[in-house]
């Protein structure tokens, strides 16, 4: 599959590691918006939330053990957030499941007042 996230995870192209474990790989966004940027991806092939069933969601709880985790461990006690876009609307460019961890910074608002 032409998948450059599953191609990561596979180590055919290079990453920054940050955690691993047997459900979630974690790396360092090549284009950060924020001192800490961080992408977690499930090892499995999902296309993106609205993939999520029954049969997978498990991983999403297994995913957020893992942010949290990281969170706590970059000393980001502040604050941070999560993003996960989903389709063309909200700006997913890699179709392959993916949280973004963000900090370290004041995030400002959510979603920018565009229309
Ligand atoms: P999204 O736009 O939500 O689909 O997020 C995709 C993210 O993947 C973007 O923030 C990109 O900067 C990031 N990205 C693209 N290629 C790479 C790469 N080779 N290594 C790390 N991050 C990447
Ligand atoms: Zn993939």
């Amino acid at each position: 599959m032409d998948c450059l996230f599953c191609k990561i995870i596979a180590g055919e192209i290079p990453s920054k590691k940050v955690y691993e474990d047997e459900y979630c790989y974690a790396f360092e966004d090549i284009a950060p918006v924020a001192p800490v940027h961080i992408l977690f991806v499930p090892k499995k092939h999902i296309k993106g939330a609205c993939e999520i069933n029954p049969e997978n969601s498990q991983i999403v709880g297994k995913i957020y053990e893992a942010i949290a985790k990281v969170a706590a461990e970059k000393g980001l006690e502040n604050g941070w957030r999560v993003v996960s876009n989903n389709g063309p609307d909200a700006g997913q460019t890699v179709f392959h499941l993916h949280f973004h961890l963000i900090g370290g910074r004041p995030l400002g608002v959510m979603v920018s007042e565009e229309k």
